[in-house]
C-alpha cells in the first residue's frame, strides 16, 4: 500500500445493470466527494441529438454538439439516491433515463469522435476528486486512478435490477424479457466497439455483485479504499 495524495479519485466500471450508479452514489456520499456519472453525459448527448434531428451515428453532427457541452451535475441528495443532471439549465434527469435514450447513449458512445470530444469534459469535471463511473474510466479516461473497481453480475440479475428501476408508479414497465434483450444488446455493442470498449483495467479490482446486497458491495469497495492504493507491484498480482 502507498499513501493517497491529491484529490480522491475512485473509478467504477462495468456493464449495464451491474449496480454501478447506485453503488457509486453511496461510495461518493461516504467519501464526501462528488459523483461523476459519465453514462449521463452520453445519455444527454443522445437526447440533445434526437431533439435536434442529428442521427445517433452522424459523427460530424454529434461532434459539433459536443463543443462546449453545457452539462452540469447537481449534488447528491441527502439519501444519495438521486443526482440532478442539467443541460443548458434544463433539468434532463428523467428524460435521459428512458429505454430509447439508453439505446441512443449506447449508439452515440460507439462513435470514436464523440468519445474523443467528451474526454476533456470528463477530466475537467473530476479535477477536485470524485467517484467516476462508466465503461472506460479505468482504461481510458483515468488510467492513473489509484482506486479502480469493475462490477459484474449475471445478465438475468442485471436485467432484473434495470426492470425494478423502470417500474415506477403510474408507468407501464417494459417486460423483463424486453429489458434483458436491451441490456444484452448494449453489452454486446459496448464490448465489441473499437473505441474504448468495455473492459476491466488490468489493475482494477473485480467485484461480482450477483449474490451481494447494496450495503455489502459498498462495504467491499470502502474496505479496499481504506486499505490504501495498490502499489505497482501489487497491481501485477
Ligand atoms: O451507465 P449508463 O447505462 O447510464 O450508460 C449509458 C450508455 O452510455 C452505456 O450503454 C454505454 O454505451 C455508454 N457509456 C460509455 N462509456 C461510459 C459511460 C457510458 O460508453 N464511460
Amino acid at each position: 500500500m502507498v499513501a493517497q495524495t491529491g484529490p480522491m479519485l475512485v473509478v467504477i466500471d462495468g456493464p449495464a445493470g451491474a449496480g454501478k450508479t447506485t453503488v457509486a452514489r453511496r461510495v461518493a456520499a461516504a467519501l464526501g466527494v462528488p459523483l461523476l456519472d459519465t453514462g449521463a453525459i452520453y445519455r444527454t448527448l443522445a437526447l440533445v441529438a434526437q431533439r435536434r434531428a442529428v442521427a445517433w451515428d452522424d459523427e460530424p453532427g454529434l461532434v459539433a454538439l459536443c463543443t462546449g457541452f453545457p452539462i452540469a451535475f447537481g449534488a447528491l441528495d441527502a439519501s444519495a439516491q438521486a443526482q440532478a443532471v442539467r443541460f443548458a439549465e434544463e433539468d434532463v434527469s428523467a428524460a435521459i433515463r428512458t429505454p430509447e435514450i439508453s439505446q441512443g447513449a449506447s449508439r452515440v458512445s460507439a462513435v470514436p469522435g464523440v468519445r474523443a470530444a467528451l474526454l476533456g469534459i470528463q477530466r475537467s469535471l473530476a479535477l477536485q476528486g470524485c467517484v467516476a463511473e462508466g465503461r472506460d474510466m479505468g482504461t481510458v479516461v483515468f488510467p492513473d486512478a489509484p482506486f479502480k473497481f469493475f462490477l459484474t453480475a449475471a445478465l438475468r440479475t442485471r436485467a432484473l435490477r434495470r426492470h425494478t428501476e423502470l417500474t415506477q408508479p403510474g408507468v407501464v414497465p417494459p417486460s423483463l424479457e424486453a429489458v434483458e434483450r436491451d441490456v444484452a444488446e448494449r453489452d454486446a455493442r459496448d464490448t465489441s466497439r473499437e473505441a474504448a470498449p468495455l473492459r476491466k483495467a488490468d489493475d482494477a479490482t473485480e467485484v461480482d455483485t450477483s449474490g451481494l446486497g447494496l450495503d455489502e458491495v459498498v462495504g467491499v469497495i470502502l474496505g479496499h479504499i481504506a486499505a490504501g492504493p495498490r502499489t505497482a507491484a501489487e497491481r501485477q498480482i
